[in-house]
């Protein structure tokens, strides 16, 4: 991955936060899907997040260690936290700063050194025992503190695909990427071209 800007389990858990709420049902198409930012074709009016299962793989893909109630609860709970993430990123830098706060307040973070599995000492923001949508919330908002501190909240963005609403956070050293995934910068990329055609 090259040099990072922020610490490996900050811009971790910003790619956690950006997938989870692409997995909300959205106008768009296209769009990260993963670690790796793997497009799933198709436009998602569809909730990648509808069940059990697929809240399972997508804790396996993120590597969410912890608690779970593996229950109709537990997927409501994570669900509507997607809303509430996709805010961050419509959010000036006063704004975020006192989005972090109320999260990190009303549920009671308790930032925490802990080594498991193979990662060395990193921050978990609660107790492994809280609700698997409770720690979700709290490492986001730890993350999002850390672009607040560094005043790069502008790194949250909204694909520029005209037919993609995807959020991501922009990692790149020279902070200029404007799609989500290299599957919409390539469609974009085509119709450019396509235009270009017409025009000429
Ligand atoms: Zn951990
Ligand atoms: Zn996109």
């Amino acid at each position: 991955m090259g040099q990072e800007l922020f610490g490996h389990d900050t811009e971790f858990n910003l790619q956690f936060a950006a997938a989870l709420v692409n997995t909300a049902p959205s106008s768009g198409q296209g769009g990260a899907r993963g670690p790796g930012g793997a497009g799933r074709s198709g436009g998602h009016g569809v909730d990648l997040l509808a069940s059990q299962d697929e809240l399972d793989a997508f804790c396996d893909r993120w590597e969410v260690t912890g608690s779970r109630t593996h229950d109709a609860a537990e997927l409501l709970a994570v669900q509507r936290l997607r809303p509430a993430l996709r805010e961050a990123w419509s959010l000036d830098r006063d704004e975020l700063a006192g989005w972090i706060n109320n999260m990190l307040h009303r549920h009671r973070a308790l930032p925490q050194l802990v080594r498991h599995d193979g990662w060395d000492y990193h921050f978990h923001a609660t107790d492994a025992d809280r609700p698997v949508a409770v720690r979700s919330a709290l490492d986001v908002a730890m993350a999002l503190a850390e672009l607040v501190r560094a005043g790069a909240q502008d790194r949250l963005r909204v694909c520029d695909a005209g037919d993609c609403d995807d959020v991501f956070v922009d990692l790149s050293k020279n902070a200029a990427r404007r799609f989500c995934s290299t599957r919409c910068g390539n469609r974009m990329a085509a119709a450019q071209s396509r235009a270009r055609r017409r025009a000429g």
